[in-house]
């Protein structure tokens, strides 16, 4: 069993490789980091990305921006980031993408999701949410 669970690691682990290096030689492509919320899952790799990635501008609300200079204080030897202040309702031209930011609901200030515009339909991703529930029960303000 541990010999599979193993086999299974080594297997992800390549695949997070490969997505790593995908990034890497395709950085001239990347046009933005959207950033949509502070938290640590969220923020804690971007001093160990920008540079692979050819330090992208990076796209967020106010708050988090913050956030991330506060981490970046760690990392002084790092380019400065062009940092792109985003509101919901905002709609900004990455590349050849629309993008749309809209405020979600999250446990901390200042989330939000995006709507990306394609030739092929929208791409919406939400970002973190947080839900409304009482004793495992959705409240009224989330049932409506
Ligand atoms: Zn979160």
């Amino acid at each position: 069993m541990n010999v599979e669970k193993r086999k299974e690691g080594e297997k992800e682990k390549g695949r997070r490789k490969e997505g790593r290096e995908r990034k890497e030689e395709r950085k001239e492509k990347i046009r933005a980091l959207i950033i949509t919320h502070g938290h640590l899952d969220h923020i804690g790799g971007i001093p160990y990305l920008m540079e692979r990635m050819g330090n992208p501008p990076i796209y967020t609300r106010e708050m988090t921006m913050v956030m991330i200079k506060k981490r970046q204080d760690e990392f002084p030897h790092q380019d400065p980031i062009d940092y792109n202040l985003v509101e919901p309702g905002d709609v900004r031209t990455l590349g050849s993408l629309k993008v749309r930011f809209f405020g979600v609901t999250h446990s901390i200030p200042d989330s939000m999701g995006v709507a990306i515009e394609t030739p092929y339909g929208n791409i919406v991703l939400s970002g973190d949410l947080k839900l409304n529930h009482e004793k495992g029960e959705a409240t009224d303000v989330e049932k409506t």
